[in-house]
Formats: structure tokens, sequence, C-alpha cells
């Protein structure tokens, strides 16, 4: 059985991946790693490694270690954090993809998945369909970080034949583990604090469309690339991946089904501004059609589902 090294396995999008790898594949060969140590059951179902993303001696040795052919990079500093360290989140986010694509270029393994993000999009890109190519001008750090990433990615393919593939997440909403600083984390706290206190005050206005999935889409989105063929992979800068897109005010009228008197104030803050550059609904059909990709839920059953699963699960909710 092939070995898999995840690297950012303690955040959001790494530990629901971590989970599902290792019953894919089995746990002691999916190898998790962080700078940090994550939940219990990421660390004690198989192996964890604390790893520094942008160490690349310490990648090799836990690469050479384990015998790993694969690495998943999931390590980044996301968009609302990284406006506040511009420096930090441009040498996280650069170095540690560098490092891992010279690994692949080395053929020290030979497989990358690399995350993107609807960031690399910004004001001057289309906001309805946005499509797989066109004008890619961001006005933040991390969607700078992006579209750089999204390009080497593609030079290293071309130039040194790196199997290195990636898709364009939207904003990604998950009940297990809880989002590190993105914009639109907001889909995410809503159904923590509607249990909890029956209100939210959300730091985007109300009517403010974005891209968003559910972690289930999301990680089988990240491993239906990864099993595809290497032909089926036609972009080898990102790919556009889509699901539902809702507004606040949607989200809102989804969680009243559930609990009639949820009330929901508006603050925007300073993430207003990148949620207005970034587009509104996202045309994914080059992943659908090269490689096969379909979502399953939609704003209703994903609802549905947060909520029944925090119902059962209160202590999340402490
Ligand atoms: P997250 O912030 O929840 O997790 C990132 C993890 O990386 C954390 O556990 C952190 O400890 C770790 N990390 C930070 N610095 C590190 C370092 N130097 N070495 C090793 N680990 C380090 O992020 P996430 O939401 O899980 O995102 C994963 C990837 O998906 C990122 O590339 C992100 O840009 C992308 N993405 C996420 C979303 C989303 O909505 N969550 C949307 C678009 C793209």
């Amino acid at each position: 059985m092939k070995k898999i090294l995840i690297i950012g396995a303690c955040g959001q999008i790494g530990t629901a991946l971590t989970e599902n790898l290792r019953k894919e594949f089995g746990n002691e060969n999916v190898i998790a790693s962080d700078i940090r140590e994550g939940a219990k059951h990421i660390m004690e179902s198989g192996p964890f490694e604390i790893i520094d993303a942008t160490d690349k001696n310490r990648i090799l040795d836990v690469v050479k270690e384990y015998g790993i052919e694969e690495i998943y990079l999931m390590a980044a500093m996301l968009s609302a954090t990284a406006e506040k360290y511009p420096q930090k989140a441009w040498d996280l986010n650069m170095k540690s993809l560098l490092v891992v694509l010279d690994l692949a270029k080395e053929k020290h393994i030979n497989k990358v998945f690399w995350p993107s993000s609807m960031a690399v999009f910004g004001s001057t890109s289309p906001k309805i369909n946005t499509p797989q190519q066109t004008v890619t001008e961001p006005t933040t750090v991390y969607g700078i970080s992006k579209v750089a990433g999204e390009h080497w990615c593609n030079y290293y393919y071309q130039k040194y034949d790196v199997d290195v593939r990636s898709i364009r997440y939207p904003g990604i909403i998950s009940w297990k583990s809880l989002p590190g600083g993105g914009t639109t984390d907001y889909a995410v706290d809503i159904y923590f604090e509607a249990l909890k206190n029956g209100s939210f005050e959300c730091f985007l206005s109300k009517d403010t469309r974005l891209p968003m999935m559910y972690m289930e889409d999301a990680i089988n989105a990240t491993v239906g690339i990864m099993r595809a063929t290497k032909e089926k992979i036609k972009i080898r800068t990102s790919y556009n991946l889509a699901a539902i897109s809702f507004t606040p005010n949607e989200i809102a009228e989804e969680i009243r089904k559930y609990i009639p008197d949820f009330e929901i104030q508006y603050k925007p803050d300073f993430r207003q501004d990148i949620a207005d550059s970034w587009p509104r609904i996202i045309d994914d059909s080059a992943a659908r059609k090269d490689w096969g990709w379909e979502h399953n839920y939609d704003l209703s059953e994903m609802t549905e589902d947060i909520i029944l699963n925090l119902r059962k699960h209160e202590e999340l909710l402490m």
C-alpha cells in the first residue's frame, strides 16, 4: 500500500482529509503532520510527526523514514490572517509549496496535492459564473500567493513533469474541525452560535453571496482529483471547484427551519472588502468534464446534516 504524508493535518481540511485517507488506505499508511499538535484522534489513530512545512530537510527525513510517495500540502496562512501578517503569509505559502515541488522534481515523491482558492480572483474577474480561465488580479496577499503558487505548479509540471494536482476550493464548511482565519468562517460559526445562543453577529453583510462547499464534498473532490489518471488532469495550474453559493441571509433562513427564533445581526468588518472582491458563483465545468467532479450537498442538506450532528455531539458546543 502506498504511503501518504499530509502536511498541515491538524487544520480544518487536514483533519477531515486525514480521517478519510486513513479509512481508505489504512491508518499506518497515512502520516499526519503539522507544526503543532491537533485533535487527539488524528494524533493517535496513526503516525503523527511535528513538521515545519518550510523545512525541506525535515520533510525529506520523514519521506525517507516512511517511504512516502504522495504529499498533500495543506499548511498555509489563510485570507483574513494573511492580511494581518503579509510577509509571513507569503513566506509560508510560497516556501512550503516550492519545498514540496522540489522534492517531487528530485523524485523523492511522485505525486503532490496542493490547494488553491477562489481567492485567486479579484474585483476585475467576472463575478457570475467565473470562468476557469479569466482575469486573476487578487487584492489580498493570500490571493497573490495562490496565483503565484498555481503558476509554480504549472511550471514544475511543464518543465520537470512533476505530477502536481490542484483545486481552487471555495469556502469550506464543517462541524467537526473548525476553520482557521478565512473570510468564509462565518458560515461555520453561525451553526455553533445558533445552537448555543440562538443568535449570531455576522461579519459580512446580509446579501454577500459567496461560493461555498460542505466538507464531505471538498474531501471527495480532493480524493477524486488525486485518484484520476494522469491524462485526465488537463489543467496544471488549478481547477475551479464549486458546489453552492449563498448569502448570510439565506443560511439564516435555513437555520430558522430548525431554530425558528434564530436572530442574526450584521456588522461587516475588514473581511467585507475581501468578500466583495471574490466571485459570487463559479463555473467549474472543466473539473466536471475532465475528472468527473460532482457535488452532493446543497444548502438545505448541509444545514440538516450539521444541525443533526451538532445536536448529537453537544460536547462540541461547550
Ligand atoms: P487551517 O488554517 O485550518 O489549517 C492549516 C494548518 O497548517 C494548521 O493546522 C496549522 O497549524 C498548519 N501550519 C501552519 N504553519 C505551518 C508550518 N509552518 N508547518 C506545518 N504546518 C503549518 O487551513 P485549512 O482551512 O485546513 O486550509 C487548508 C488549505 O486549503 C490551505 O492551503 C488553504 O489555503 C486552502 N483553502 C482553504 C479554504 C477553507 O475554506 N478552509 C478555502 C480555500 C482554500
